[in-house]
């Protein structure tokens, strides 16, 4: 209704495989683990402690591969059970000692299946009264796991604006002008690759073969390229934890 000129839902070809089974954490016991490709990949991240029995954690993982979109999505739902036999073969012989990617993909108990959607961000998120955040406001593709992240930097932003401003259209503004542009531009720079430009670049510079990576692509680059990712997505830890409080602790709206 705010934007009836917005195209409609945009979809890149990218088609993501999600399940989570036990598995044991890789390096840290946190690390995000990106394997593959930009247009062929695996992810996965641990989102449980190890038990400490069995040293198993819960294994998020999601299982990619990017199509040719021209006929847009035409599997009609967004998200969509499925069975290992519909995608296990993209992965066969994935297996790295390290990581095995086959057992990882058979250990799930269900999968679920999505497009790699977003929109295209819009001018501006406020209309008078009514101001849109979250997903409404700029839904995005996933490659930083940040979409419920930034809804939660909106309704902390938004909170401030009202304490500054009041319960006014004009704290909706100012909500707004702090954050429209600057997410509508995360958007645009997740739908390229987001922190998995990484492998883009070792794909590109060696074809994924390396003996050592400090070769391909040395870790002072790699820092600086999360660097810029992370300032950009307003995720740069320093200076996230150095930063007050968007809202004071114990801050009311007056009456
Ligand atoms: C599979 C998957 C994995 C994800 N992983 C991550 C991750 O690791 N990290 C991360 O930061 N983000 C992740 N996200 C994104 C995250 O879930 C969203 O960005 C976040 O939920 C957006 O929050 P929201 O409150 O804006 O919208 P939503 O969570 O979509 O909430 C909107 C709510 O409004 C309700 N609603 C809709 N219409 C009406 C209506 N007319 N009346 C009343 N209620 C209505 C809906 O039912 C829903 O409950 C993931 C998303 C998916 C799908």
């Amino acid at each position: 209704q705010m934007h009836p000129q917005q195209p409609p839902i945009q979809w890149g070809g990218a088609i993501m495989w999600r399940g989570t089974t036990p598995g044991v954490p890789v390096r840290s016991g946190a690390s995000f683990v990106g394997v593959g490709s930009l247009r062929h990949r695996v992810v996965l991240y641990p989102i449980s402690p190890p038990d400490p029995a069995t040293g198993l954690a819960t294994i998020n993982w999601i299982a990619e591969i990017t199509v040719d979109n021209a006929e847009g999505w035409t599997q009609g739902d967004w998200n969509r059970r499925v069975e290992l036999s519909d995608f296990a073969h993209h992965f066969e012989g994935w297996d790295f000692g390290w990581l095995d990617v086959p057992s990882m993909l058979r250990g799930a108990k269900e999968v679920f299946e999505y497009p790699m959607i977003d929109r295209d961000p819009v001018p501006t998120w406020v209309d008078g009264h009514v101001a849109l955040l979250g997903d409404a406001a700029h839904v995005m593709y996933p490659v930083g796991s940040n979409g419920a992240s930034q809804a939660i930097v909106d309704a902390r932003v938004l909170g401030a604006s009202m304490l500054s401003h009041g319960v006014t259209p004009a704290a909706l503004r100012a909500y707004d002008e702090r954050l429209c542009a600057d997410i509508s531009a995360l958007v645009l720079r997740n739908r390229g690759a987001g922190p998995f430009g990484l492998l883009g670049l070792v794909d590109e510079r060696c074809g994924g073969v390396f003996d050592d990576i400090e070769q391909v692509i040395p870790a002072v680059e790699r820092e600086a390229y999360m660097a810029r990712y992370k300032a950009a997505a307003g995720f740069a830890i320093e200076t996230l934890n150095a930063a007050p409080s968007t809202i004071a602790p114990g801050a009311r709206i007056a009456a």
